[in-house]
This record gives structure tokens, sequence and C-alpha cells, in this order.
């Protein structure tokens, strides 16, 4: 099949909360392979993306408690749209839990011999300016302790359109019943996930070397002179026909198999609400429930699904919130450092 493709940067656009449409959801899963053109840039800085480009993390405490206040740091305290932040806690009474609330969902954080934390998305529509986060904790005798509200700030990040022009075989992948069968089981996957994390620090590259970025998370996508739809959920890595995809992470493979869109994929739970997505794959060398470790053969490059090419659509979210899965290979989610309270400045 011979598939013309160009990928075009038009005038940088900023979408702004895109509505959320079953089908034009799944479409976010199309991926192409071909010349990259990807630059992500804060729109409010100029300078590359927040993840890397952002402020310390700032921290808050609560006051007058009869217990040693818990610190709540945000990290990183300014946060693009699309990107991920952690929540970390130190100090505070012995034994005592937390939960923090989420779109409405209430989260508990998670204990570590350092505090407790807990990793969170932003959505590319979340709201843009300063919004806050707020901790509630109980001591170790289940009584409610004061609240911590830390605050942090939300920032645009421009991302160019991706300009897609497909065969009418591969056009018609896009149909309303598949959008709703991928999505059906896209709920699927995210429904269930082990609270335990599974990884510490940041996570490996899905493939060997530096592959070339050919379409940045959270693109928009226009395919065949169409409207932009929606947003890239995930980032796809240029490479050959059956190169070997490993585990980003240590992980449960949660679920395994062909999807209409996405083609053949794997789920992996890292638990904390985490999962990786590897998709288009020729073939699945994992079954659902094993335990995978960083660096473990999981599949191989492939083009099926919606796809113009070999590569791999690299998938990651946090509570079923897709954020951009290249900042998690260089900066670390985890709990809070021993050596170094995130308090300071880092
Ligand atoms: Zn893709």
């Amino acid at each position: 099949m011979v598939i013309r493709r160009w990928s075009v940067r038009l005038a940088r656009l900023r979408l702004v909360a895109p509505a959320v449409v079953l089908l034009l959801a799944a479409l976010l899963a199309g991926c192409n392979s071909g010349t990259p053109e990807v630059t992500v840039v804060s729109a409010s800085t100029g300078v590359p993306n927040p993840a890397s480009a952002s402020k310390p993390a700032a921290t808050a405490s609560a006051t007058a408690t009869t217990t040693p206040a818990p610190v709540v740091t945000i990290d990183p305290a300014t946060v693009g749209q699309g990107e991920s932040l952690a929540i970390r806690v130190t100090g505070g009474a012995p034994g005592m839990t937390a939960t923090m609330r989420v779109r409405g969902i209430a989260y508990p954080l998670i204990a570590s011999p350092t505090g407790l934390w807990a990793v969170i998305g932003i959505p590319l529509s979340a709201p843009l300016g300063p919004t806050s986060m707020t901790v509630s904790f109980r001591d170790a005798g289940d009584k409610p302790m004061p609240d911590v509200t830390a605050p942090y700030t939300v920032i645009a990040v421009d991302r160019p359109v991706d300009a897609l022009d497909v065969t009418p075989e591969v056009a018609a992948i896009l149909t309303p019943d598949a959008g709703e069968r991928e999505n059906a089981l896209r709920a699927a996957q995210f429904a269930a996930f082990d609270g335990q994390p599974r990884w510490n620090g940041v996570f490996r590259q899905p493939l060997t070397g530096q592959p070339e970025i050919t379409t940045a998370f959270g693109q928009g996508r226009s395919v065949n002179g169409g409207p932009v739809t929606d947003q890239h959920s995930g980032t796809d890595l240029a490479a050959d026909m059956g190169i070997p995809v490993y585990a980003a992470a240590p992980a449960r493979v949660s679920w395994a198999g062909l999807m209409p869109i996405r083609g053949n994929t794997v789920v992996l739970d890292h638990g904390a609400g985490v999962l990786t997505g590897y998709s288009h794959l020729t073939d699945i060398v994992v079954e659902s429930g094993k335990t995978v470790q960083a660096g473990d053969l999981i599949g191989h490059v492939g083009s099926t699904g919606f796809s113009t090419g070999p590569h791999l659509h690299w998938e990651l979210s946090i509570y079923g919130v897709n954020v951009d899965p290249m900042t998690w290979l260089t900066r670390p989610f985890g709990p809070p450092a021993a050596a170094n309270p995130p308090s300071a400045s880092r």
C-alpha cells in the first residue's frame, strides 16, 4: 500500500478545551510515521516544554495543629496542560494518612518511607491559571487533621497541528462503530489499577536508542484536509517493522489484544494510577496478568489499526488522564527524596 503523507506545521494553534466526542476521542490514537515535526514550546514563556522549564516545587503547610504540620509540595509548581505533577508530603504525624480530590474523586496518597505522595495528570483541556490542590489528613487514630491547600499554576503548551493524508482504506478504519468499541476498551483498561507503585525513578525508552518523534503528544489532528478534531493521545516514535518494544518501567500486564484503532496493544499497569500503552504492534509476546520489569520485551513494532506505517504509539495515563509520556524519561514522579527534601530547591 503506497501512502502519501505530509506533515505540515500550520500556524501554531492553541487548542483550548476541545469537545470530547466519543469518536473524536478515539481518533486520538490515529498514528503516523514520517518526518518529524515536533516542537513543544510554552506559549507564555517561549521556552521548551514546561516540564523542563517549570518553576521549582511550591510548598504549603497546615497551621495551628497539635502535631507537626505536614508540608505539601507540588512538583512542578508551574505545569503545562497535558503534563504530570507529583504531590509529596513530608512531616506531619507518624502513621497519618491523606487523600486528595481530583476532578471530584478522592484518591489516597501512597505511603513510603520518606513520606506520602501521589502523581496526577493535568488534562489537555485543564483551565489555565492559578489553582490549588487540597490534601486532607487523618492521624494514626483516624481523627481528622487540618487540610493543607497547595497552589500551582497551569500554563498552555503550543502544539503544532499534524495534517495527515491517508488512503481511503486507512481512513475507512475510523468509523463511529470503531470509535465506540475503542472507547469501551479504553474505559475497561482505565477501570482497574494497582494501588501500590511498582516503579522507582524515571521510565526508560520503550525502543532502543533515541528514536525520532514523528508526532508528539497533544498535537491536533487533521485527516485528509478535514477539521482539527482532537489531540494526539500519545507519542509516535519512528521505528522499522519488527523492532523490539520494551516495558518502560516495572509493571503488571493489565491488557493485551487487538483494538479497532490502536491495533495490537499492550497496556502496562505500573500502580498508583499510572498506565502505559504500546500500540500498532505487529505481535504481542506477553499475556495479561504477567509481571514485567523495565526493559522486558513485550512485542514488536508494526502498523496494525489506524496507522500509515510502522511506528510505536506510546501512551501514558494517570487515573485515566493521558499526559506526555516523554516527560517521564527525564523527570521522576515518585516519593519524596530522602536525602534532599522536596521543599529544598532543586
Ligand atoms: Zn499515535
